[in-house]
């Protein structure tokens, strides 16, 4: 036989921000090896071996049917020499005549933190243009803003255990029974365990995560910096500010305190639209809670003014002292298992690597110095919206699409769409062979995927976990980092991109890290400079700062009251609420809400493979309040068309199905079916662009659509 006993590994779930671990059992059948066997990994501190729908269903999605295996031009099966040869010649050419910022690269949270290294050292150092965006860039660049604004660097303070430990919990904009599973058992079991913890959810729809809560909060979409504001204003009339702390550790209260004066408890429940008992408990429970946790997640970043509201949050935590304690502070949650490994390494436009910044001299000299690059890029690039809009105008007439599926994800389809059949030349790196963006790409490069992808990623709370490499890739597919490094050397870079393992990538960029660092950024990785390959193959999860000092990692940021601005402290932010963009009329009476179902991820390219997933939800739905859906004169079950201001196509068909708990004159429908799909369903057709001028998130809970029977 050859049949092998199994062997086990560890790896890290590629489906969320909560990034659990995974123990999967392998055997080698007829020479090839066969993932057997799934569990969750009982000793990582992410998870403690639980797993959630998506994650136990993993080897379900892991099929290699529908996967793209060798590269091709135009269609034509191509060598991925004749195709890096091509990518690399037509980048010289746009650069040669258009400038460096005629090219682009649009990445994506599922890229391992080793591939978005190399891919921003590539656009930054050596093409010389800050043009690497990233999908992250719809799911949690406003708390990056927010964070940086605060705490001078985008540090979430906060970890896992905190949510056990605290008494009160704020969920706000956040469907964490749904999102982040594990993370919302954890919760679960924290309240069982300790009853007198309390728990808020703020959010306009009562969603599985307010099951939780003592009460539920369904204020009006988009009134989220009105109700902290308010907050702000409550501790400071009733005595609960911590003086000592604001004294001592931060800047700028009174102009936030002077912003938010007019938010009395019956000014904002006047905005928010809800009871003013209501404002008044929320409120008194905070003050009298010794601890309290603010986790927060789309609901605040999708939004036109979601760098604001995360300041409002934390602004909160700052005057009560509610921060750099054990049960306390605010809390981002990333959607993607890798958006902060990106943000870590400087995969967002406005970011340069190792969390220095794009428009700091020093740190463009210290970066370019340390890769020995020809040159730096000198402003912050485009970022996602603005990107495709530059496309469109023939100002980017390259770019590398890797690992996302943006005519579904983005808003304003149609300028995507025709963004993208008027680039010179689109290469798409992917893993499957179809989706609704492969059918735009000029080159398609067979990408790795789970389970061949070899690498770190970091969850929500600091937390660098392996992403390990047990199959051999199918096909020709190649790694991203290789794929990148490949079309360098073509570009004349090899020697800077000469890596023969994702550990060799990993030491560079803890060395960046730790490079002329001291204490000046919290991100140091200088424990691992001279990681070697078998250190970092048998690298345990850790959260960062890692350093000589803090060998074993760092749960809790700011213990010391020490923070990452110039003079070490924390930035209260003056905030003036601003309603959505994307306002309702008589034309178009209904605000239109996204977010993901329980069992899916993103636009089903992978979790769409697993039969038992599609159990729970087998196709989008339009929700509808049962009085709105009356007065629409549309049955349950029957289709209904959604059209908006800015959607140039058909309208989107939907079935309807109730939900008593949404507010009146709002509907949700879940972001992930497409044309891929058999539908004609682009829901970001119907989202207009609106997007934050500080982070550039798009404002995609707040649409405003009109509803008609079909
Ligand atoms: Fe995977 Fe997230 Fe579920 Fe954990 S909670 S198993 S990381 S999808």
């Amino acid at each position: 036989s050859t049949e092998s006993v199994p062997s086990l590994a560890q790896t890290t779930c590629p489906y969320c921000g909560v990034g659990c671990g995974v123990d999967i059992t392998m055997q080698q059948e007829a020479g090839n090896t066969v993932l057997t066997s799934l569990t969750g990994t009982p000793e990582h501190p992410a998870n403690f071996g639980r797993l959630c729908v998506k994650g136990t269903n993993l080897l379900d999605t892991n099929s290699e049917n529908g996967r793209l295996l060798f590269p091709a031009i135009n269609g034509e099966r191509a060598s991925w020499d004749e195709a890096t040869t091509a990518i690399a010649e037509k980048m010289v050419s746009v650069i040669k005549t258009h400038g460096p910022d005629a090219v682009a690269l649009y990445v994506s949270g599922q890229l391992l933190t080793e591939d978005y290294y190399v891919a921003n050292k590539l656009m930054k150092g050596y093409v010389g243009s800050a043009n690497i965006d990233t999908n992250s860039r719809l799911c949690m660049s406003s708390a990056v803003g927010a964070y940086k604004r605060a705490f001078g660097e985008d540090i979430v303070p906060c970890n896992y255990d905190d949510l056990e430990q605290t008494d009160l919990l704020i969920l706000t904009g956040s469907n964490a029974a749904w999102t982040h599973p594990v993370l919302f058992q954890r919760m679960e079991r924290a309240k069982r365990r300790n009853p007198d913890m309390k728990v808020v959810v703020v959010d306009p729809r009562a969603t599985d995560s307010a099951t939780l809560a003592d009460f539920h909060i369904a204020l009006k979409p988009g009134t989220d910096a009105v109700l902290f504001n308010g907050l702000l204003t409550f501790i400071a009339e009733n005595d609960a500010l911590d003086n000592a702390f604001i004294q001592a550790s931060t800047n700028g209260f009174t102009d936030a305190l002077k912003a938010a004066a007019d938010y009395s408890v019956s000014e904002v429940a006047k905005q928010c639209d809800i009871p003013e008992h209501e404002v008044l408990a929320f409120y008194s429970l905070f003050l009298n809670s010794e601890r309290a946790i603010t986790f927060f997640s789309m609901g605040i970043n999708q939004s036109n003014s979601g760098v604001d509201k995360g300041n409002a949050i934390i602004n909160c935590h700052l005057a009560s002292g509610k921060i750099g304690k054990a049960g306390s502070g605010p809390f981002s949650i990333t959607g993607q298992p890798n958006a902060m490994g990106g943000r870590e390494v400087g995969g967002l436009a406005n970011m340069l690597a190792a969390h220095m910044d794009i428009e700091n001299a020093e740190h463009r000299e210290r970066v370019q110095r340390f890769w020995d690059a020809p040159t730096i890029a000198e402003k912050g690039g485009l970022k996602a919206v603005d990107l495709f809009k530059r496309i469109n105008e023939g100002k980017v007439k390259f770019v590398w699409i890797m690992a996302t599926n943006p005519v579904v994800s983005m808003p304003n389809r149609s300028e995507v769409e025709a963004a993208l059949s008027k680039c010179e030349m689109v290469v798409v790196s992917d893993i499957v062979q179809k989706n609704d963006t492969l059918k735009y790409a000029h080159i398609t490069l067979p990408a790795t995927g789970w389970s061949e992808k070899n690498g770190t990623v970091t969850n929500s709370e600091r937390r660098i976990s392996r992403q390990r490499g047990l199959l051999t890739p199918p096909g020709e597919a190649k790694h991203d980092w290789q794929a990148i490094s490949l079309v360098a050397a073509k570009l004349g870079f090899e020697s800077a991109f000469n890596y023969q393992h994702p550990a060799d990538i990993f030491r560079e960029h803890a060395q960046l890290t730790a490079f002329e660092n001291d204490r000046e950024r919290a991100l140091n990785l200088s424990a691992f400079n001279h990681i070697s390959v078998a250190e970092y193959d048998n690298l345990r999860p850790v959260q960062w700062p890692v350093t000589d000092a803090a060998k074993t990692g760092t749960a809790r940021m700011f213990e010391n009251g020490h923070y990452f601005t110039a003079d070490g402290k924390a930035r209260f932010i003056a905030i003036t609420p601003r309603l959505p963009e994307q306002q309702t009329s008589a034309e178009f009476p209904f605000v239109l809400n996204t977010g993901r179902s329980r069992d899916q991820w993103h636009t089903m390219t992978r979790t769409g493979k697993a039969a038992k997933l599609l159990k729970h939800a087998p196709h989008a739905t339009l929700a509808l309040h049962p009085k709105d859906r009356e007065a629409l004169g549309i049955e349950v079950n029957s289709l209904v068309a959604l059209d908006s201001a800015c959607n140039t196509g058909e309208p989107v068909i939907l079935p309807v199905v109730e939900d008593a708990q949404l507010r009146r004159k709002t509907c949700f429908a879940p972001i992930h079916w497409s044309a891929s799909w058999g539908s004609n369903i682009t829901l970001g057709a119907l989202f207009n662009g609106a997007h934050d001028p500080l982070s550039g998130q798009p404002e995609l809970k707040h649409g405003a659509v009109n509803l008609t029977p079909a």
